[in-house]
């Protein structure tokens, strides 16, 4: 099933991420805990793509197990840092080999010694491949409410982000973020430049303290005095820790079903125990 018409039904629902293993010997473990998370029936899963490509084959066997166990619908991803024409041609052709109808198209982080296949640069050209190959494929792509690291500043990211829905983008899927509002203003500013695809926010449940500063070093993500008061008195008590940042996440979700958001991305991390108690906690709330 294509993502755009989950996302096109106003009823609230939460679909959770997870990421392949770095190495094959860990594919085993990794399908059960993304099979524990499609046994909670979320509306759908992403599942990530390793840096430089190093996890394409695990990508869409994980992707491919979830949808034909469980029924799940899935979106696996794929970017442009180490992708030629050719491997993009031949990871299509595996996805819809598998019944799988989305795909998120990235750039990916830049390798640190620099070494990039130049067949896409930006997102943007990978999802204007993709379209011209596969018309009729969902496609997704990613935002950044406090704009990408390597942005000069918000408006040029936001101008960068409107040429990407252009290139054939079906909806978006934001970094995470800490604090609501910065989602809600993000909305308004892609609004005004006439971005008018589907916003997925992508929460991300902070369950270690080592977890909080990997994810922001990597991200920029500003975390509100809030939550820092929260990490600082609970950080070196795990069962603490890991409660009140699921607590945290939910909070957040339920202010944005609040505030009229349909549908929520949760970055489950293949924690199936986390994507569980998040979905307990809303089971009076998401149908
Ligand atoms: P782009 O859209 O290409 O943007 C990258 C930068 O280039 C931005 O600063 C943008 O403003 C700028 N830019 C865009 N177009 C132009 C242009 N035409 N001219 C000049 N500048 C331009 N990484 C992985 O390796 N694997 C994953 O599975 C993965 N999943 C992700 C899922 C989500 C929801 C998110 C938010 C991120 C994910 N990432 C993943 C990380 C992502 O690859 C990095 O953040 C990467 O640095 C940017 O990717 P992008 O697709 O947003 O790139």
């Amino acid at each position: 099933m294509k993502i755009n018409k989950i996302l096109a039904d106003k009823t609230p629902t939460i679909s959770f991420e997870v990421f392949p293993p770095k190495a094959e010997t860990g594919l085993e473990d990794v399908k059960a805990a993304a099979g524990a998370i499609a046994a909670l029936n979320p509306s759908f899963m992403s599942v990530t793509y390793g840096a430089a490509g190093s996890t394409s084959k695990m990508t869409i066997e994980v992707a491919s197990s979830i949808k034909s166990l469980y029924g799940v619908p899935v979106m696996p991803h794929l970017t442009c840092v180490a992708s030629t024409k050719e491997h993009v041609a031949n990871m299509l052709s595996q996805v819809r080999g598998n019944n799988i109808d989305n795909i998120m198209a990235l750039r990916g982080d830049l390798p640190k010694d620099g070494v990039v296949c130049n067949d896409y640069v930006h997102a943007s050209d990978l999802i204007r491949d993709i379209r011209a190959q596969d018309p009729d494929i969902c496609i997704g792509g990613a935002c950044y409410p406090e704009g990408h690291v390597e942005s000069a500043n918000k408006s040029e990211d936001i101008h960068f982000l409107k040429e990407k829905v252009d290139a054939g983008c079906d909806f978006l899927t934001t970094q995470m973020f800490f604090d609501n509002n910065i989602f809600y203003n993000f909305l308004y500013r892609v609004k005004d430049v006439g971005i008018n695809v589907p916003i997925v926010p992508g929460i991300m449940p902070i369950t270690t303290a080592r977890q909080l500063s990997r994810s922001v070093q990597l991200s920029g993500t500003s975390v509100p005095e809030r939550f820092k008061a929260i990490v600082d008195h609970f950080g070196d008590d795990p069962v603490a820790m890991r409660q009140a940042g699921i607590i945290y996440a939910t909070e957040q979700i339920i202010d944005l079903i609040a505030n009229g958001i349909t549908h929520v991305h949760v970055y489950s991390m293949n924690k199936p125990d986390v994507a569980s108690d998040i979905l307990y906690n809303l089971k009076g709330i998401i149908g």
